[in-house]
């Protein structure tokens, strides 16, 4: 897969694309990440990126132009899936994920200020939110959508750190896990864990999803209740 990231902060890449299992991806061929810093594409003698609003208002707007240059100057741009990430979007879920995970080509537009000149919208597929709160550019929305893509690629994580099971895959919250010691300031690692029992470890595993689910996230609990005719 190909990620093109338009933003004009390449530089707040830097770590999460050379850390972790965003960089074993990267040197495994599995993602190549392309950063644009789309201020290189401005007409403006300034270097200009931004313009005051027609009709007046608070804060500053995108312009079209050098996004729009920016955009045209990325091979095969026409058949990438294009997406701008704003709260005014669709929220981005773990189901999404898994979508965006078969799609070859992903372009994202980071946006900054006040907000984008509606005529960026004509050139792109959708937005996406990461949720209902306002972020000041659209960068840790980018890392965002490219870590929960990333990780849901085939090969991505190998099957020791599974991401089948994680929270969300079947509309429940995972289960705790629990690691040595046995025993810690007195706490102890619940019994069932211990006994080698598949099948009672699965029950335990679980029914602690469901307690969890129902107490943290009604709205995914009534989700997975129907879901499952019950
Ligand atoms: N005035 C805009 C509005 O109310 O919709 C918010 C602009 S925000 C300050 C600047 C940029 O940050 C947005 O264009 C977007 O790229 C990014 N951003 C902010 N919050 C976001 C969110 N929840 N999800 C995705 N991107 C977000």
């Amino acid at each position: 897969m190909r990620i093109d990231v338009l933003t004009l902060f390449p530089n707040m890449f830097q770590g999460f694309i050379t850390e972790s299992i965003m960089a074993r991806a990267i040197k495994n061929n599995l993602v190549e990440i392309n950063l644009v810093d789309f201020r290189e594409f401005t007409d403006s003698k300034h270097k200009k990126v931004d313009d005051y609003p027609f009709g007046g208002g608070a804060g500053m707007v995108l312009s079209v132009q050098p996004v729009h240059s920016a955009l045209i100057s990325i091979k095969g741009y026409q058949d990438a899936l294009k997406i701008i990430v704003s709260p005014q979007g669709e929220t981005f879920t773990q189901k999404k994920a898994y979508e965006l995970s078969n799609v070859k080509h992903i372009i994202i537009l980071c946006g900054h200020y006040e907000g984008y000149d509606e005529r960026i919208r004509d050139y792109f597929d959708y937005e996406v939110s990461i949720g209902d709160y306002v972020l000041t550019g659209g960068e840790l929305a980018a890392m965002v959508l490219i870590d929960g893509i990333t990780r849901v690629i085939p090969e991505v994580i190998s099957k020791d750190e599974s991401h089948i099971n994680d929270s969300f895959n079947n509309d429940l919250l995972e289960h705790p896990h629990y690691t040595r010691p046995r025993v810690f300031e007195g706490k102890e690692v619940p019994e069932v864990l211990l006994n080698g029992h598949h099948k009672l470890i699965n029950e335990w595993k679980l029914a602690k999803s469901l307690e969890k689910t129902k107490k943290v996230r009604p709205d995914l609990y009534k989700k997975y209740r129907e879901g499952n005719n019950e």
